[in-house]
Parts: structure tokens; C-alpha cells; sequence
């Protein structure tokens, strides 16, 4: 727009120049035309600095958007890196989930009866139905157990039950 503009102006005095030199005038129109000129040129100078600017800026731009558009592929590389390991991890728990899955029905299976739903109706209430037993205490709710049960779990002889919280007990 702005050598448009210079354009325009360029042509006025070209067309106030040629009045100027062809047309028959008085001294005073003539000086008029000629400070009209000077008015015409002064303006022209200024755009043309201002297009200079414009045209610095639009290097200094399309430099920085080049900038930016190549952090912004180098940031959708990384994440797209990032979504790959996640969905390559969700695959192998996935696998993971289905191996323990069978694992835990090929177990249950040799597991009695009565054992069984024992340990699925502690499971409904906890976590972790089956507790270790640490320092005379049950792991799982972390209360004293009695010392009898405590020789009852070490007997291995029979599944035991912590009396505060029923989880199944066991010695390491
Ligand atoms: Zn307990």
C-alpha cells in the first residue's frame, strides 16, 4: 500500500512538473505548483523510509516464524515419541494383565473351595486380603496379634486368620 502510494504521488508531480514546463501561468500559481512538489516529495520520502520498515519487519517475522515453526515440529516429534511409549507400554500391561489374569484362573482352580471364597469375600473389603506377619503384628491393619495365632501361622499346619481385620496371614 505504501508504494502504491509512492506510485501515486510519483505520477502527481510528474503532472504538476509537466504544468510546470508546457502550461502558461503566473508567478504566483507557479510558485504554488512548486510547493506543492516540495510537499509531494517530502511526503514521498516518508513513505518510501516507511515501507522500508515494513519490509524490515516482515524479515525479522518470517525469520521468527520460521523459528517457531521449527520448535513446534521438534515439540510434536518429542510427543509424539511420548505417545508411542505410553501406547507401547499400555499394550505390555495389557499383555501383563491378561498373563496374570490366566495365571491367577489355572491357580484358583487348585485352590479349595471353600478357601476360594473365603479370599474373594476378604478381597470385596481389602486390597490385599492376604497380610504378612511382621514383628508379632498383622500387616495389613498393622494391630498386635495374640502370640497363640502368631504359633499357628508359624505352624503352617492351617490357613489363619488375623483376628482384628480376618486377612489371611503368613510368615516369610
Ligand atoms: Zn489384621
Amino acid at each position: 500500500m505504501r508504494t502504491l502510494e509512492v506510485d501515486q504521488l510519483d505520477e502527481e508531480i510528474r503532472d504538476y512538473q509537466h504544468r510546470l514546463d508546457v502550461d502558461i501561468m503566473s508567478y504566483k500559481e507557479m510558485e504554488s505548483l512548486r510547493e506543492k512538489i516540495l510537499n509531494q516529495r517530502r511526503r514521498m520520502s516518508e513513505l518510501e523510509d516507511e515501507a522500508l520498515a515494513l519490509m524490515d519487519r516482515v524479515e525479522v517475522e518470517r525469520g521468527e516464524t520460521a523459528a517457531a515453526e521449527a520448535a513446534f515440529v521438534e515439540r510434536k516429534a518429542e510427543l509424539d515419541q511420548g505417545l508411542q511409549e505410553i501406547e507401547e507400554r499400555t499394550e505390555a500391561v495389557r499383555d501383563e494383565i491378561e498373563a496374570n489374569a490366566a495365571a491367577r484362573e489355572a491357580a484358583s482352580g487348585e485352590i479349595p473351595g471353600h478357601l476360594l471364597r473365603r479370599y474373594e469375600e476378604l478381597r470385596r473389603a481389602h486390597r490385599d486380603p492376604v497380610a504378612e506377619v511382621r514383628g508379632g503384628s498383622c500387616s495389613g491393619c498393622n494391630l498386635r496379634l495374640s502370640g497363640s495365632t502368631v504359633e499357628r501361622v508359624r505352624g503352617g499346619q492351617e490357613i489363619v486368620s488375623c483376628e482384628h481385620c480376618s486377612r489371611l496371614l503368613y510368615v516369610a
